[in-house]
């Protein structure tokens, strides 16, 4: 059986959404930083038990409070991949009210949570740290050196084909 599901990156400007999307669907990665302008889609297909499954990614322009997200790039998501830069604490100060506020607005739609940019940090040093604010990120990856970027897009799609 085939599927198609629309899934966004989102998080603030550089924590790189757009070097996951391009690890996962052409894995390449660049150390230039490119600004997205508006959005960019690509599409992968993935394997979730026998379905066929389309990814259809959205890269939006990063905006450093998702409420200000142009709500038509929004509509007909069925998964979200908030993004943070573990290098920078603004990127994940607000971290929970912006999953509450997607859990609200978008309340059938599955989130995937990401600290990307992992091959910098300490990633039990930074899982400390993270348990004292309270937050539960679900994947530590980088883009950079292909770690977990996989996992991440898999656990996306096994969410929202499973409805779990
Ligand atoms: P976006 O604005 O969220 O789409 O961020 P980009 O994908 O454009 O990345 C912002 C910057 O971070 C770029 O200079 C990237 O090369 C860099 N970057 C992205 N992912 C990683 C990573 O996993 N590790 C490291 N060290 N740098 C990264």
């Amino acid at each position: 059986m085939n599927s198609s599901k629309k899934v966004v990156l989102v998080g603030h400007f550089g924590v790189g959404k757009s070097s996951l999307m391009r690890r996962f669907v052409q894995n390449t990665f660049s150390d230039n930083y490119i600004v997205t302008i508006g959005v960019h889609i690509l599409k992968k297909e993935i394997k979730i038990e026998e379905l066929n499954l389309t990814l259809v990614i959205w890269d939006i322009e990063g905006k450093d409070d998702i409420q200000k997200v142009r709500s038509s790039y929004l509509l007909g998501t069925s998964g979200f991949i908030y993004v943070i830069d573990p290098t920078r604490s603004q990127t994940y100060e607000r971290f929970n009210e912006e999953i509450d506020f997607l859990k609200t607005t978008y309340p059938t739609s599955k989130i995937v949570s990401v600290a990307n940019k992992s091959d910098l940090i300490d990633i039990e040093e930074f899982k400390n740290l993270l348990e004292q604010k309270n937050i539960s990120i679900d994947y530590f990856a980088s883009a950079k050196e292909g770690i977990e970027v996989e996992n991440l897009f898999q656990a996306i799609g096994l969410k929202m084909v499973k409805n779990v």
